[in-house]
């Protein structure tokens, strides 16, 4: 027996330096992988995965599975589609998700963000105006995220009939930003349209004097989103 003692010896360094020298391959990989995943996720701040789960959020029975990633779609939309970088404000001119917007809207919007800003309250534009093409991606992303058309169109809506894409919705956070117009954006004319979408603001004007409308449960509720 003690002669295969050696043996065994050996046998067991040499997985041991594999195993180590694999290690670093793997640190390596992961390294590299993980510092791609924060370039992209910079670079490409507002990639589609931003705003899916930025629709997602606060869903009911939303999944949380991995998300599509940035890095993934090189040919992801950008601020010029109307992805909106991180923390942006509806004061950001020069970024098109927010400058398309319909001018009544914007104005709404900064009127109240401003009043919100008086009691420390801060909007953040999570989304706004969307390229059809950026619109139409998001869509084919939340088809298969969510496995079918019918249920992704809960969540997104085509490009000829988003209110993103002529302008006229936006998509505000955080939390308290949104529970501020929940409670007060109808003296501006912003309403909440949507139950599952606490984010998605829309202007009605008559909204200043008679209260917001009604909210449709979701936007396969929505007239406008019959084609
Ligand atoms: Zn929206």
């Amino acid at each position: 027996m003690t002669r295969s003692e050696p043996a065994r010896a050996t046998t067991r360094r040499i997985p041991r330096i594999f195993v180590a020298g694999l290690l670093v391959v793997i640190a390596a990989i992961a390294g590299v992988l993980g510092y791609q995943l924060l370039a992209s996720s910079s670079s490409t701040a507002t990639s589609p995965t931003d705003v899916l789960r930025s629709e997602h959020r606060g869903a009911p029975g939303a999944p949380d599975g991995p998300l599509l990633l940035g890095s993934e779609h090189p040919g992801a939309p950008g601020e010029a589609d109307g992805a909106v970088p991180d923390g942006a404000t509806v004061f950001d001119d020069e970024i098109p998700g927010v400058a398309n917007l319909d001018p009544a809207l914007l104005g709404a919007l900064r009127q109240a963000a401003t009043d919100a800003a008086d009691e420390g309250v801060e909007f953040v534009v999570d989304s706004g105006w969307r390229s059809r093409e950026y619109q139409n991606q998001l869509l084919r992303e939340a088809v298969s995220e969510y496995g079918s058309e019918a249920e992704a169109a809960r969540w997104v809506a085509t490009a000829e009939t988003s209110a993103h894409v002529s302008g006229d919705a936006v998509d505000i956070g955080p939390f308290d930003a949104t529970a501020w117009l929940s409670e007060h954006g109808a003296q501006y004319g912003l309403c909440r349209i949507y139950s599952n979408e606490p984010w998605h603001y829309e202007l009605r004007p008559d909204a200043i004097d008679h209260g917001c409308p009604p909210m449709y449960a979701d936007p396969t509720h929505d007239p406008r989103m019959q084609e």
